[in-house]
Parts: C-alpha cells; sequence; structure tokens
C-alpha cells in the first residue's frame, strides 16, 4: 500500500495527502445506456430545479463530506444540502453534479430519501430532500449509546438491505452508505438512507480538501474495501474517482452490520495507517462478543476480500430476515470466535 502519512494528527482525525486512482464508476457494472445521460437529462433535469431564491433556508444542521446541510421550507419542512461550489471551475464538473442529481431523481423507494428538487445554476447549487424525522443510526450507535436487541438489529439491517438492494436493481451505487446516512424515523422505526450515488461531489467540495490534497474524513477509511484502499495515494492532484463499485457498497454494509452488532466501529482507536495496513492485508476486525454462524458469516463476506465472494443485498435480507427467529446470539456454553480474521 502505498500511503503517507498525515501530520502528528490525532488519530480519529488523522488526514493523509491522497490521489485517487481512478477507473470509472459512476454506475455500475453492465448498465451501459446509463453513459448517454448526462446530455438526455440536461434537459429533463429542468424540470426538478429549484430556483434558489424559492428556499427559505433555516438552521444549518451541520457539515458533511457535500457541503453544508440546512433546515429549510420548500413546500414543507425539507433538509437543503448546499455544495460548497466556490472554485467550481469548469463545465465538467457541473455536468458531474447534474448528472449525480439525475441518478438521484429516479429514485422511488420508502427506505430511501426523498429527492425533491435541486437548484443547479452555480455557484448556488443545492440537493433539496425531504427532512428525515429521528436520528441517525450513527446518533444512536456511537453518541447515545442505544444498545439494540435482537429483533431491532434484524429490522434495521432488513430495511437497509431493502433499500440498497433497490439501488443496486436500478443500477445505482451509493459510495458512501455509513451509519451517518441511515436514518430511523422516531415513530415508526422505518429506515431512511440518504446521500446515495453523490460521492464524486465530495471532490469537489471545499471542506474536503487541503490545498491540492485530499483529506480522509474520520472514520470514513473503515467503510471502505480494500480494493479502495488501495488506490488512494499519496500525491497532489486527483482528478479521478475511486473504483466505487456494487460490492465496495457491500462491503460497507458489513462495517454497518458490525456497527449494529457491537456498538462500535472496526478498528477503534487506530490510527490510519495501521487501518490502511490491516485492510490491505486481510486483517478484519473480530467480533467481540458471541454471535451466531448466520451473524459472523454475514459479516464475514461482506467483508471478502474478494469483491465476487459479497454476498449480495437480496441474500443479505433473506438471511437477516429469518435472524430474529433463531436468536443473535449463541449460549455461552458454545463460543465461537470469529477466527477468520485473517483471511487469505
Ligand atoms: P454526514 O453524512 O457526514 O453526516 P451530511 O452533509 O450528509 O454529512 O450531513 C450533515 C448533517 O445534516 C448531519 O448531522 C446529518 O445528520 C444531517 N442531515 C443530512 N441530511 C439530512 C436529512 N435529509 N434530514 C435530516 N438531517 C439530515
Ligand atoms: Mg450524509
Amino acid at each position: 500500500i502505498s500511503q503517507t502519512s498525515g501530520s502528528g494528527s490525532t488519530d480519529s482525525e488523522k488526514t493523509l495527502a491522497l490521489r485517487v486512482d481512478s477507473q470509472d464508476s459512476q454506475i455500475s457494472d453492465g448498465e451501459s445506456n446509463e453513459r448517454t445521460w448526462p446530455r438526455q437529462n440536461s434537459l429533463s433535469n429542468r424540470e426538478w430545479d429549484i430556483p434558489f431564491d424559492e428556499l427559505k433556508i433555516g438552521d444549518k444542521i451541520g457539515k458533511g463530506h457535500f457541503g453544508t446541510v440546512y433546515r429549510g421550507n420548500w413546500h414543507g419542512d425539507v433538509a437543503i444540502k448546499v455544495l460548497d461550489m466556490s472554485y467550481l471551475d469548469n463545465e465538467k464538473t457541473l455536468e458531474q453534479f447534474k448528472q449525480e442529481v439525475a441518478i438521484f431523481r429516479k429514485t422511488r423507494h420508502e427506505n430511501l430519501v426523498l429527492f425533491m428538487g435541486a437548484c443547479m445554476k452555480p455557484p448556488r447549487l443545492a440537493i433539496v430532500t425531504s427532512m428525515c424525522k429521528g436520528m441517525s443510526l450513527y446518533t444512536h450507535l456511537h453518541l447515545r449509546k442505544d444498545k439494540f436487541n435482537m429483533n431491532r438489529t434484524a429490522a434495521v439491517a432488513a430495511q437497509i438491505t431493502q433499500g440498497m438492494g433497490y439501488l443496486h436493481a436500478r443500477g445505482i451505487i451509493h459510495k458512501d452508505l455509513k451509519s451517518k446516512n441511515v436514518f430511523i424515523e422516531s415513530q415508526n422505526g422505518k429506515i431512511i438512507i440518504t446521500d446515495f450515488g453523490l460521492f464524486s461531489v465530495t471532490k469537489l467540495c471545499q471542506g474536503n480538501r487541503k490545498g491540492d490534497s485530499l483529506s480522509i474524513p474520520p472514520g470514513w477509511l473503515c467503510y471502505l474495501a480494500p480494493e479502495l484502499i488501495k488506490c488512494l495515494k499519496p500525491v497532489s492532484k486527483h482528478d479521478n474517482e475511486l473504483p466505487f463499485a456494487k460490492t465496495t457498497d457491500i462491503y460497507a454494509f458489513g462495517t454497518v452490520w458490525y456497527e449494529l452488532l457491537t456498538g462500535e466501529w472496526p478498528y477503534k482507536g487506530l490510527p490510519a495507517e495501521s487501518i490502511i495496513w490491516q485492510v490491505g492485508s486481510g486483517i478484519r476486525q473480530p467480533l467481540p462478543t458471541l454471535f451466531s454462524r448466520d451473524v459472523k458469516d454475514i459479516l464475514m463476506s461482506c467483508w471478502s476480500t474478494r469483491p465476487e465472494e459479497r454476498v449480495d443485498f437480496t441474500k443479505i435480507q433473506k438471511i437477516v430476515e429469518k435472524l430474529p427467529k433463531k436468536r443473535l446470539a449463541r449460549s455461552p456454553s458454545h463460543p465461537i470466535h470469529l477466527s477468520r480474521s485473517a483471511e487469505s
């Protein structure tokens, strides 16, 4: 792994200077018809245009990869993600943003955030979605330290796999599946997945850049499949995207599954260099507690070093839906440790 070091920052905030080596991939395998999209959709996208002035922008909710998210109003409560595009300098990057919006707008599934429209006139670029009423899985697990019982764990995972399975069936790669992008509605426990298909805009966003290099957002590495991590290289310029694929989404789901089971992140507290080395070498974080074979098998399959060995979302959904009946945890008299921590 060619990896460079960051400066003496703390482990969770480690910043690395990187270039992203690229093969494509906006759209997944076998979707060649999607490649003609940008031109065709430039026109049809207009019906999803929202004039920036029509938005009532309220309190800032937070800042992430893509820019800043505000509470807002546009014919009702909405979340407005304003992209920081102050240095948007060419048509290509704008076209790329429009292409990502075009992907976003074709999604309709009850476990996916509702896309409402976008402001597409630079420098005011924004994406408007429904407001998620509830907390993110990240907040539940890592901030509030909520403990999920086996039924709840399986119910959350099943809904994530439904939403993700739908995206994959439509040829859309999420590229940024993580517990911060999964919300649990407070009223009914419904799962809402956000931020799918928008990852390439990250590299346009100033908050994510340090001079000419890309910084690794804290907590991002543990969602990256080894084949993505191996493409992170130290250089000053990065015009290309990481080779995201359906299988890299499945790897990321493995990490979410690990979080759901343990309430922790894998490789917690380790410096970025160490995570990169371990993932690249096939060393996986063992499950600290005792779980049934099905539970562990899901994790090992998602985290498999070989992408083709990762089980797809439709299959994961079927396994997960059967779990509550089977019991997640083994009795202590039958300890089974996650022994395949180092895969070949
Ligand atoms: P990240 O995904 O890394 O948290 P984002 O830019 O996506 O970064 O989000 C910034 C903040 O806005 C986060 O606190 C997130 O929970 C919140 N947020 C994003 N989208 C929505 C939404 N549709 N509804 C409610 N809150 C949202
Ligand atoms: Mg997000």
